[in-house]
């Protein structure tokens, strides 16, 4: 969508300031473009969380990923708090770590009560290391190692199995704890199906329909339950299944609140008394301002009602209730923030303006054809006038952040900020061209702190190995 440049500063950076607070209760974090703390301060320039992003750029490098903890924050408690208010029953908010895993971002989940949704052996370590009790750690994934079982099983976490091959592996391991004691305590899983569930997203992001690669058909689920009823060493607490991500609509969390509730029941009357549901995440966020999410709280209730609702329909009692968002609790709380390097004009055509970062710090245009606005943090209330491709550096035409981003006019050394990047981009941020990853910086109440290092070129080549015979100097 190309912006028609209106005249003033109502058509500049500021446009994107998230809405006053004084008056009205705090926003939803996922339908704000910029973090809840920002704002621009007198000497033109984007501030959040109390600081000035281009003293942050100054200080810790360029490109530089800025998280706004009293963004993340305040999604976790909209959450948190959204289903105590709507749900009678109890219930637990996991932070799907997948969107941001690093020590600072779990350990801000855990102090706020989440649990954590796991899908790899490290995405488990860094929930175990920022000190997530295991109780509280859910581990997925559709083709988990036996090594990534172990460790699972060893840690006392609960396991959302996916298919038979994992079913299996898990009723005959042994793990060495579990060799010893007279009678090892059971392997706490649940269950993931494909709840035949269609929402409108890109297809890569699409899980629930009935073609996807994640979760067992719901034609084997009787056949599941029977075979786990057998299993001492299995113990099911509960059923889990995901929809999608990125997804505006309510209707589709509605549908799976009937679906997975007659699952529910299904699975008491095979002898497999389960306890919890898992109703997965997928809010999306706003990236743009044509983006209409509902918000964390709407979605909260209607997902609170439909459970509600299904179990009263079908006279059971209420379950514990789960879910694991991960864009929506930490989207809207990041930028990044790159420096402006070289313009390129081809005349009539379209002007490129090139920044320091790109596809290995950002993956998602590339990916998925995503759109991103952005604002010039050195000059925030300046007009907008032109309408540029922002570039990343990298050895690749597809490179591209943003085709069309409305800008006023750009010169070396500007620092462009990238709204809305804290799901999906440091998680999926790559080395390609031997780009060492930026530095992250938590934010709040005027302090900075690191909670990633930017990589150097020695930790790039720290894995490499050269037989003797290569080696410099032979
Ligand atoms: C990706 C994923 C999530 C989180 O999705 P968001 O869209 O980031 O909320 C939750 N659960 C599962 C199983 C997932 O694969």
């Amino acid at each position: 969508m190309l912006l028609t440049p209106n005249v003033g500063v109502q058509n500049s950076g500021r446009k994107y300031l998230p809405t006053p607070t004084e008056t009205q209760e705090t926003p939803s974090p996922n339908q704000e473009l910029l973090p809840l703390t920002s704002k621009v301060n007198s000497q033109d320039c984007l501030e959040i969380g109390g600081c000035d992003v281009t003293t942050l750029v100054q200080q810790f490098g360029s490109p530089l990923y800025i998280l706004d903890e009293e963004t993340l924050r305040t999604a976790c408690r909209q959450y948190r708090d959204g289903f105590k208010r709507h749900y009678a029953g109890s219930s637990q908010v996991l932070y799907a770590s997948k969107a941001w895993s690093c020590l600072a971002v779990c350990a801000i989940a855990r102090s706020e009560g989440l649990g954590i949704d796991v899908v790899s052996g490290c995405e488990l370590y860094t929930a175990l290391k920022a000190g997530v009790s295991p109780d509280k750690i859910y581990f997925h994934g559709n083709n988990k190692s036996v090594e990534e079982l172990t460790l699972a099983v060893e840690s006392r976490c609960t396991i959302v199995v996916d298919n038979w091959l994992e079913l299996k592996t898990l009723a005959g391991l042994r793990t060495k704890q579990e060799s010893s004691p007279q009678s090892p305590a059971p392997i706490r899983i649940m269950l993931r199906f494909t709840p035949g569930i269609e929402c409108h997203t890109h297809e890569y992001i699409r899980t629930g329909h009935l073609d996807s690669k994640f979760g067992f058909d719901p034609n084997q689920l009787e056949e599941v339950f029977a075979f786990i009823t057998q299993q001492p060493n299995l113990h099911c607490i509960g059923l889990h299944a995901h929809i999608g991500s990125q997804i505006f609509e309510l209707q589709p969390h509605e549908d799976l609140a009937g679906v997975i509730v007659q699952w529910f029941g299904k699975a008491a009357k095979l002898g497999l008394p389960v306890t919890e549901l898992n109703i997965g995440g997928g809010l999306g966020i706003r990236y743009t301002e044509s983006d209409d999410p509902p918000s964390i709280e709407d979605w909260v209730k209607t997902v609170s009602d439909g459970i509600t609702q299904a179990c009263q329909a079908q006279q059971i009692p209420l379950p514990k209730l789960l879910c694991e968002p991960g864009r929506s609790l930490i989207g809207s709380a990041c930028v990044t923030a790159y420096t402006v390097g070289s313009t390129k004009v081809v005349p009539d055509i379209r002007t490129y303006v090139s920044v320091d970062g790109g596809m290995s710090d950002n993956p998602r245009p590339i990916t998925y054809q995503s759109i991103y606005r952005t604002v010039v943090a050195n000059r925030m209330s300046e007009p907008i006038t032109q309408t540029v491709t922002l570039a990343g550096k990298h050895c690749e035409s597809g490179d591209i952040l943003i085709k069309e981003a409305a800008l006023p006019k750009t010169e070396p050394g500007d620092i462009l900020v990238v709204m809305d990047t804290g799901a999906y981009n440091y998680s999926m941020a790559s080395n390609y061209n031997r780009l060492p990853r930026p530095a992250a910086v938590l934010v709040g109440q005027g302090e900075a702190n690191l909670i990633l290092q930017r990589e150097t070129y020695q930790d790039l080549i720290r894995q490499d190995c050269i037989p003797d015979r290569l080696a410099f100097g032979n």
